[in-house]
């Protein structure tokens, strides 16, 4: 099961334009700028370059309508204020944060309609990474998807920038309690190095294994890795297993320490990954 969205999301199908087709545009070395589109008409998420979305934007004939970002981050927002000029695309962010373009504000509750595309998507408060992170949480062809941005990524998590250790913690828990077939659309690349450093934290964990020898077929053959699913990170990603005895006992012998605390092992997981 695990990976079993990867190959069909990853590239557009001109045979499919009537139907809604979620996209992800490699931008930097390893981030992915999401793309759903429909018809003529497009929505892309932390474009932090204008240029591989212009690109995509030409080669299928397609108007961008919106521009949803998850945080400030420059490679999530470098390319929003040149994409905004030349489309006239509606722009929306976090309200808690500093962004060089944005026509409406959003905090957790809100919710936005994306009237080209027919689309809903419900805003998550997902503080840690940055402070007024958030996320985006919706339904392309009846499958939930979250654009989560520098969140939660595919066994891994983002580094504790802004926010503290239980403000990650509560965000990825957050996140962890949709439905397990959401559709994790998340900024980064970085599935197989996570997975590397994964296996060290769970060694005896089959399915992480099994993750990672998938993984590093998918890579070899060029490609993406995700989305990922919930339900493949709540058995894979060390950041959602901070419960696990497994996970607690390599923690301890790690750091050397008797935690039992789930937010103490969380933190001191996202320490030894900051130095792995
Ligand atoms: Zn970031
Ligand atoms: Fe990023």
């Amino acid at each position: 099961m695990l990976n079993q969205f990867s190959k069909a999301y990853n590239s557009y199908n001109p045979q499919n334009r009537s139907a809604l087709q979620l996209i992800a545009i490699p931008a930097f070395n390893d981030n992915y700028i999401w793309m759903v589109c429909k018809h003529d008409k497009a929505m892309v998420v932390d474009p932090g370059q204008a240029d591989p979305v212009f690109e995509i934007l030409k080669r299928y004939e397609l108007d961008l309508c919106s521009i949803l970002l998850t945080h400030h981050h420059h490679d999530h927002v470098g390319g929003v204020v040149e994409l905004k000029q030349q489309t006239q695309a509606i722009v929306y962010g976090p309200a808690k944060e500093n962004l060089p373009a944005c026509d409406q504000a959003l905090t957790e509750a809100d919710s936005i309609y994306i009237n080209d595309l027919e689309l809903s998507f419900d805003i998550l408060d997902v503080p840690g990474h940055t402070i007024g992170h958030i996320a985006y949480h919706g339904n392309i062809n009846k499958t939930p998807v979250l654009f989560c941005g520098d969140t939660l990524f595919a066994a891994g998590c983002g580094r504790i920038f802004e926010g503290t250790p239980t403000q990650m913690f509560n965000s990825l828990q957050k996140i962890a309690s949709l439905d397990k077939n959401t559709l994790v659309c998340c900024a980064h690349e970085y599935t197989l190095s996570n997975l590397e450093w994964a296996v060290t934290v769970e060694p005896n964990n089959e399915t992480l294994q099994r993750r990672l020898f998938e993984t590093k077929r998918l890579r070899s053959e060029g490609f993406t890795t995700l989305p990922s699913t919930i339900a493949d990170e709540l058995l894979t990603n060390p950041f959602l297993r901070s419960n696990q005895s497994d996970v607690i006992q390599s923690v301890n012998k790690y750091a050397n320490t008797n935690l039992t605390d789930q937010v103490d092992v969380f933190a001191h997981l996202r320490e030894w990954k900051n130095n792995a």
